[in-house]
Parts: structure tokens; C-alpha cells; sequence
């Protein structure tokens, strides 16, 4: 076994921990990246397809950066967030984000006279290279910034648990190179989980292969408080079939460079949203488009697995094909592009909810631990804010640091861990694969703690974690039992965490007795700000966990009424 020590352990290889990573470089702070895929080409951040213009940056005026953050508080975050950390955030992108960016050699897609293009409207957006594409020269600048600097990384390798020290705080992890079968410890004064927001525990998900709740299960192993886990954001319009596919959307939103975007029409072809009349204001109103999908559903001319469709026969095709990368899943799945429309399901995407963390320095309750990015429950959503984080954690380690120290060897920790994970490297005559463990899993969440939900079908869905840990995890098995390249391993790996991660997710979705946003109880259909407009934090107990609700400041954007009919509501 390898055993590694340095001041700072970043896992996680997205936009927050590569910059994260970056900083804490810059200030002399000995810094390892662990990442379950590659740097820079794993997780979410790979799929922005575009960077929301902050603050008066690149030409935005007093009101855009006005309306921004409304739409950041607003239509993002439904109110649950800390509008003084937002503030502070707007300010950093318009300051530095976006020079150091354009300094470091991103290009910002510009037009023949050199300008930089933007989406019209009240909440502008640039692309890098193109609209639907950004995130992949956007993290790949990240990747090459991270070698070029020598910081030290261990790709394919996974995070199995976090180490503690015997005053519990956190200073180590357990990691599986699971391309080598080697196990790897790294003992850390600091650890910084940057594991994302988008995991994939639904049927239906934007999330990728090595997103599967690991942030959230080893944080809550180690006593960390979560916050806010129930608000599971949504994508409307991705592509229905072939699933492989159920990452592709057909954006709803401003385009670069036109007034346009794509409308949805029900399963009797009358169009029920369109970007330009329902909702001229929100530049990502996801939430928007799902409510009006929730009234189609109820009315029975649409299904949120389908059975509704999508496309831009409303736009003039040259102004799709100008600056964004839309046209092309049209054409590769053989359809004409722009007359067809193609059939569009619901997504789960990410997750506003995460590790309760301290905005000013990304500490969390458990110390020694701290998080960047969407693994924290303070914010939802963009490539911007979870960069923010990653300075922000670097800043707060700094001042931390002096002190924390590596503690001593945890030898019983990781010979648990070690036989942990040897436990479920197994083959079984009548075994299940881990892969349909997954699947299973994924299909159980959809079906009961998906779009809408109520606590019966929430309880019955704690009832199947129950039946899954006693009857099929013991049960999963693998063809191979070697420790090299066995990706079934890694599976059952993640299985583990993806039935702790839902199983606080669903008991988060029960607290909540209201409907919020992209959260719909079918037994609480009101938003409900006299009582609900808190976070919904749960913490660890010595026999199980409780949740308290914690209020939030308002100081600069409020909902303005008490109740409402959630789907009447508009953001
Ligand atoms: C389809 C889609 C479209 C989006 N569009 C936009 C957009 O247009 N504009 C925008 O601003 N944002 C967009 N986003 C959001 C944004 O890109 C990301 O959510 C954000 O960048 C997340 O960054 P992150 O670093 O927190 O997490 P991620 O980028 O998800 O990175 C997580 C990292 O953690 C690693 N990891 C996970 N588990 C472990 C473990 N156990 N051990 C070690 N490593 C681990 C992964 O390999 C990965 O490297 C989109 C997201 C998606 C999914």
C-alpha cells in the first residue's frame, strides 16, 4: 500500500477542485488532486455549455448585473441561499473570473468584427468556441494549467472513505487505483471534497459514470451536516431515446448571438412553452419549463419519461448554427434540422442541496473536512460558482492550516477499509451484477423519489433501501475477482454510496412539507415562505440523525408573499 502525505488532499478533478487545487498551489501549500475519472474530463464541468455573464463584465450594464443576481437567487436557488456569499461571488467573476480566463488562453467566441457574442436579453452568456460545448476547452485549459504546474495527481482512482484522526477530525483518505488494484493512502492537515453536484441515482440523469453520491456518503460517515438534499433540480428537454443520449438537451434558453430558442409541444402538438412569451426574463429557468411540463402531465398530453417534444422549427437555422452546437444531435440521429422536432423526457440534474458548509471559508461541521462546488448545499448550479468556491477554499484552508498536522498512521481505519472493499470483491453463484444493482436502484428512486412525490411513495421507497441493504447488496458478485482494471468492483463500490446517498436524500425529501421550485410534493403543493423558507439541515445523532431548520437573510431579493400554489409561482 502506497502512503502518500501533503498539506492539502483535493478530491475531485471538475472546475472546483482543479481551481481549488490551483490556488493552493499558488500559495505554497504541498497539494495532491485525487480524481475517480481524469482531470478535467470527468464529473459535470465538461458539459457547460455556456458562462453566465456576472456583475458589469464584458459589457453587461448596471441592470444586467442587477437581474443576474435576481435570476441567481431567484430561479436558481428558490431563495435558498446566502445572498451576501452570491453577492460577493458576482463580484469576484466580473473582477477576475473572466480576465484570468481570457488571459490563460480561453478564447470567448467572438464575431468577424472581434466582438465578443452574447446571448441577448436580461441575463447574458458567452460561450468558449460554442454554445452547448464550453465546458470541454474550459476544463481542458484547467487539465493543462494543472500538469504545467507540477501539482501531483492520481487519476482513476477512487476516494473510498475519509480518514479521521482520533479526535475525529478529518486528515486522510483511503483511495483504490482501480486501473493498477493498488490501494493508495494519503494522509492530509487538510481534506477538500470536490465530488459535484450531478450524481446519477435516478433512472434519467445528466450525471456521469463516476458521479454516484460518494461526497455525500463519506461526508455523513464522518458526521458531517447536509443541507437541503430534497432540491433535486431537473432538466426538461433532453433527448428521450436512444438513453444514451439523456445528457443531450435541446436548449430551451437564449441562444448566442439570436432572440431564439427552442419551443416544446405536447403529445397533441400544441406548443405549451416558449422561451420568448413564457419566460422572457430567466436565462436557465429550468424550473420554469418543468412547471409548465407538470401541468401537461396532469392533464395528460405529456409523461415526464416522454411523449413530448422539442426542437427549433421556430428559428431561422443559420442563427442555431452560428454560434451553437445544437443543430448536430438533429443530424446524427438522422432528423432534419430545423423542421423536426424530437421527442424530449426529464432528466434529473443537479442537486442544490449537499454538505453544510461555512461560505466564507467552505468549512464544514466536521474539521479537517471542507468542500468546493456542487458538492456543497449552499448554491446550485454553474461553472462560475463552483470556481468561486474553489478560491474560497483555498483562502479558508490558508487560514486554517497553521493548526492542523497530519496525525498518525489510522492503521484500524484502513484495514477496515481494505476489508470493506475486498468484501465486495466476490463471485457468487446466484450473485446479481453490480451494474443492475445500479440500475435498480436508479429505477426505484425515479419511480418513487422522482419529479413529484408525496410521503407515501417516499416511505415506500425507505422500505426498498431497507430491503436493498438486507437482500441485494450482500448478494452482488462479480465475473472477475482480480483487483486490476474491474470496473464491476468500482460498481459495487458505488452502490454502496448510492443507496446512503438516497437513502438521506428521501428522508430530506419527507422533512420538507412544502413544494418549492423544481421540489413538488404531491401532499404539500404550496410554497410555503412562513414556515419553509429555511434550510432544511440534518445532522448527525448518536442513534441515528435529526434535522433542524436554519433561517435565511434576506438582504436583497424576497419572495414578496407567504403561500402559493407552487406551480403558479414564477420562478
Ligand atoms: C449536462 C450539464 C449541463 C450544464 N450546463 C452548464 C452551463 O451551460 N453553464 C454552467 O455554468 N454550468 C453548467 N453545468 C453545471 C456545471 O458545469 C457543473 O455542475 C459544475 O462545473 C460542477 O463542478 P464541480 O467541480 O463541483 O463538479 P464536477 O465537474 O462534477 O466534478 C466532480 C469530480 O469529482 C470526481 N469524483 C467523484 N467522486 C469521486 C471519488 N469518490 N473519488 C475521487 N474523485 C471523485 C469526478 O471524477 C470529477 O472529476 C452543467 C452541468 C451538466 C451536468
Amino acid at each position: 500500500m502506497q502512503i502518500l502525505n501533503t498539506d492539502v488532499a483535493v478530491i475531485g478533478g471538475g472546475a472546483a477542485g482543479c481551481y481549488a487545487a490551483l490556488n493552493l498551489h499558488r500559495m505554497d501549500l504541498k497539494t495532491i488532486v485525487i480524481c475517480k475519472g481524469l482531470i478535467g474530463k470527468s464529473g459535470a464541468s465538461i458539459f457547460a455549455g455556456n458562462l453566465v455573464l456576472s456583475g458589469r463584465s464584458l459589457g453587461n450594464s448596471e441592470t444586467h448585473a442587477r437581474d443576474t443576481a435576481e435570476f441567481l437567487i431567484k430561479y436558481h436557488n428558490q431563495f435558498l441561499i446566502d445572498q451576501e456569499w452570491a453577492r460577493q461571488c458576482g463580484q469576484w467573476l466580473e473582477k477576475f473570473y473572466y480576465p484570468e480566463l481570457e488571459e490563460a488562453g480561453l478564447y470567448l467566441r467572438r464575431d468577424n468584427d472581434g466582438n465578443v457574442v452574447t446571448s441577448p436579453g436580461k441575463i447574458r452568456s458567452v460561450a468558449a468556441n460554442m454554445q452547448g460545448n464550453s465546458g470541454v476547452p474550459f476544463m481542458d485549459l484547467r487539465r493543462k494549467q494543472i500538469i504545467k504546474a507540477g501539482i501531483p495527481r492520481l487519476e482513476e482512482t477512487v476516494v473510498t472513505c475519509l480518514l479521521c484522526r482520533l479526535d475525529g477530525s478529518v486528515g486522510g483518505v483511503f483511495c483504490l487505483n482501480y486501473i493498477t488494484g493498488e490501494y493508495v493512502v494519503v494522509l492530509a492537515r487538510a481534506v477538500v471534497l470536490a465530488t459535484g453536484y450531478s450524481d446519477r441515482l435516478h433512472t434519467r440523469s445528466t450525471g456521469t459514470r463516476e458521479m454516484s453520491g460518494d461526497g455525500i456518503a463519506m461526508a455523513w460517515r464522518v458526521g458531517a451536516s447536509l443541507v437541503n438534499l430534497e432540491m433535486q433540480w431537473w432538466h426538461t428537454n433532453d433527448i428521450a431515446y436512444p438513453p444514451s443520449w439523456q445528457r443531450v438537451q435541446v436548449y430551451p434558453n437564449p441562444m448566442l448571438g439570436s432572440e431564439k430558442s427552442a419551443r416544446m409541444v405536447n403529445t397533441e402538438g400544441e406548443e405549451f412553452f416558449n422561451q420568448q412569451q413564457d419566460d422572457p426574463l430567466a436565462y436557465g429557468p429550468y424550473t420554469v419549463q418543468l412547471k409548465a411540463l407538470a401541468k401537461q402531465v396532469h392533464a395528460g398530453k405529456a409523461r415526464y419519461e416522454g411523449g413530448y417534444f422539442a426542437g427549433f422549427d421556430n428559428c431561422d437555422p443559420r442563427e442555431v448554427e452560428a454560434y451553437t452546437t445544437y443543430g448536430k444531435s438533429f443530424r446524427q440521429l438522422g432528423l432534419r434540422f430545423p423542421e423536426d422536432l424530437i421527442e424530449t423526457a426529464v432528466t434529473a440534474h443537479y442537486r442544490q442541496g449537499g454538505v453544510d458548509v461555512d461560505t466564507r471559508t467552505m468549512r464544514s461541521s466536521v474539521p479537517g473536512l471542507y468542500v468546493a462546488g456542487g458538492l456543497g448545499g449552499h448554491s446550485n448550479g454553474l461553472i462560475g460558482l463552483a470556481t468561486y468556491d474553489g478560491k474560497v477554499v483555498a483562502d479558508g484552508i490558508a487560514s486554517d492550516l497553521p493548526p492542523q498536522q497530519t496525525g498518525a498512521l489510522p492503521e484500524q481505519q484502513m484495514e477496515d477499509e481494505r476489508r470493506r472493499l475486498e468484501g465486495l470483491l466476490v463471485a457468487r453463484a446466484d450473485g446479481v451484477p453490480p451494474a443492475k444493482v445500479k440500475d435498480i436502484i436508479r429505477a426505484m428512486m425515479w419511480e418513487k423519489a422522482g419529479v413529484e412525490k408525496d410521503a407515501a411513495s417516499l416511505r415506500s421507497a425507505l422500505d426498498d433501501i431497507a430491503n436493498f441493504r438486507l437482500n441485494l447488496l450482500p448478494r452482488m458478485s462479480m465475473k472477475r475477482t482480480a483487483k486490476s482494471t474491474n470496473y464491476e468492483w468500482l460498481d459495487a463500490i458505488d452502490a454502496v454510496n448510492m443507496i446512503d446517498a438516497c437513502e438521506l436524500i428521501i428522508h430530506s425529501s419527507l422533512e420538507r412539507k412544502e413544494s418549492r421550485g423544481p421540489f413538488m410534493r404531491r401532499d404539500f403543493p404550496l410554497q410555503d415562505n412562513d414556515k419553509w423558507l429555511v434550510a432544511n439541515v440534518m445532522k448527525r445523532t448518536e442513534n441515528g440523525f435529526r434535522f433542524e431548520q436554519r433561517p435565511y437573510e434576506l438582504p436583497l431579493f424576497k419572495p414578496g408573499f407567504a403561500t402559493a400554489n407552487n406551480l403558479e409561482v414564477a420562478w
